[in-house]
This record gives structure tokens, sequence and C-alpha cells, in this order.
């Protein structure tokens, strides 16, 4: 079994991260499989060198260990350029210059219903630029996935194994993305690819069987999985873990600087007692 951790370096990893990490890290162990570390870096506006540093002190305080080199997604444009060109040159892609506002107001126009349907990816795309005569692929502020012509290119249910809480075959009817998901921002002119194709291409690549990561990112799971089908790409089993929660049930942010594995560090807890802590 190969599985991996992949935070993005936007902040300290806290004790959510150390759940997910090691868990990845001993289901790996216990079928004498493999553990990759990945860094997703794309969005260079808030990714910073000092938190990737971090990262590996952090991950390996905690006992965990990968081979080098690590992979890091600000390296791999060239690759999910080809992918884009590919989707494009496909007809799946449409050029968008709608702000949020654009789509929040769109979405919240009397026909549309008046309020906006919020699905796993946010605000369903109202369709403003979906059939605008394309113009060339840059420099739109966006590119996004027609979600109808997707859906009608792979399978009518999506199914993939999930080995988390809800453990099970799950299946999809593919047909329910087009209104509970829309056309997905697949890549944006400020950040290059956004997560949910870079997600797929860079699991796909390391050739991950099976995908650990926490129940917070569950509901983008079938819009990894269709563009699995899109791409040809293997659809690797899901492990959704349950989330830490600080006293108040409140999931833990980024922002929670408080339960930063590195504080705990600091303040003398060992690597056990944050196994402990964290109930693993
Ligand atoms: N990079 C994502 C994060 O930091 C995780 C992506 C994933 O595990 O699929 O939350």
């Amino acid at each position: 079994m190969k599985t991996r951790f992949a935070p993005s370096p936007t902040g300290p990893l806290h004790l959510g991260h150390a759940f997910s990490a090691i868990t990845a890290y001993n289901l790996a162990q216990t079928e004498s499989g493999e553990f990759l570390l990945r860094i997703e870096d794309i969005d260079q506006t808030r990714a910073r060198a000092y938190w990737e540093e971090q990262i590996y002190t952090d991950l390996k305080w905690l006992g965990l260990s990968w081979p080098d080199p690590v992979m890091r997604q600000s390296e791999r444009q060239e690759t999910y350029e080809q992918v884009l060109d590919r989707l494009w040159n496909d007809g799946f892609l449409f050029a968008c210059d709608c702000s949020r506002r654009d789509i929040k107001e769109a979405a919240s126009a009397p026909q549309e219903g008046g309020a906006p349907v919020i699905g796993a990816d946010g605000i369903v795309y109202p369709g403003t630029c979906r059939d605008k005569l394309r113009p060339p692929r840059r420099p739109a502020l966006a590119l996004r996935l027609n979600m109808a012509k997707a859906v009608a290119r792979v399978p009518k249910v999506l199914k993939w194994a999930e080995f988390g809480e809800d453990g099970g075959v799950i299946e999809i009817a593919t047909e329910t993305l087009i209104e509970n998901i829309g056309d997905v921002v697949l890549a944006r002119r400020d950040m290059g690819v956004a997560y949910h194709l870079a997600v797929v291409i860079d699991d796909a690549e390391q050739e991950i069987s099976r995908v650990v990561r926490g129940a917070d990112l569950q509901p983008a799971t079938p819009i990894h999985v269709l563009l699995q089908h899109l791409l040809n790409l293997p659809v690797p089993d899901y492990h959704h873990h349950r989330l830490i929660r600080d006293e108040t049930g409140k999931r833990l942010a980024k922002r929670d600087d408080a339960r930063a594995i590195g504080k705990y560090r600091d303040e003398g807890f060992s690597p056990n007692e944050i196994r402990n802590l964290i109930g693993l």
C-alpha cells in the first residue's frame, strides 16, 4: 500500500495534521507499504519556505520518515499545463472572467431561484461564461470544467472504496454532480492549477493506493473520482478520518497556533504524548 501526507506550507502543522500524517504512516507500515510526503505549495501567494521547513522538522520529530526527493507542486506546473491543454483541446474547459461578486449576484438572481446553491465546492457556478464564444485560453481569470460535458464522458455511477469511519463502497450517481457541484475551477490565472486537478494528477503520479485525509475533504472526493475517469487515471481507495477538535468541539484550523505541534514540542511534550493526545 502507498499512502501520503500532502500538507500546504501556509502555516504551522497542528494536532489535526499530526493525526493525518501518523494515520497514513501507520497504515503504510502495517502493510509493509510506502509513505510519501508531498508539499502542496501551488498557492505561491500563501506558501512560505519557512513553513515547509517546519513541516520537515515536525514530522521527523514525530518519528516519521519518507523517501527523498519530496514532490513539490510548485515544481510541476509544466505537467499541470499539459493536462489543462488536453482538457481544453477536448472541449471540457471554458474560460471564465467572473469575479466572486459576479458569481454571487448571478447565482442569487430571481430566475436562478433567488438563493445561491452551496455545493461541495462552494457556490454552484450559475453558468455565465459557459457558452460564450471561446476566447484564447489565456488570460481568463479562471478555467472551469464544463461539468455536464464531463459527466457525459464518464461512468454513470462513480465508485470508490472508503476505509474511514463510514467505510464501504461509495457510489454516487454522476448526474448529481451537475447540480450539486457544478463547473469547478481547475486553474486560476494567479495560481496556475487548482487543488482539485493537482491532487488528482499527483496522487496518480505518486501511485498512491490509499488517500488518507480529513473528513473535511470527503465532499471533494466525487470531483476527484470524476477527474480520474476523465483523465484515465486509476481511482485510489480513500480513508477520510475523523477531525481533531478543540475542547469546544470546533475543528482545528491553520490559525490555531495554540495547537501547533512545534508549540507542544517547545512546552516539553514528547512525540508519544502527542500520539496520546490525539488517540493514536
Ligand atoms: N493540501 C491539502 C491540505 O493541506 C490536503 C490535500 C489532500 O490531502 O487531498 O489541506
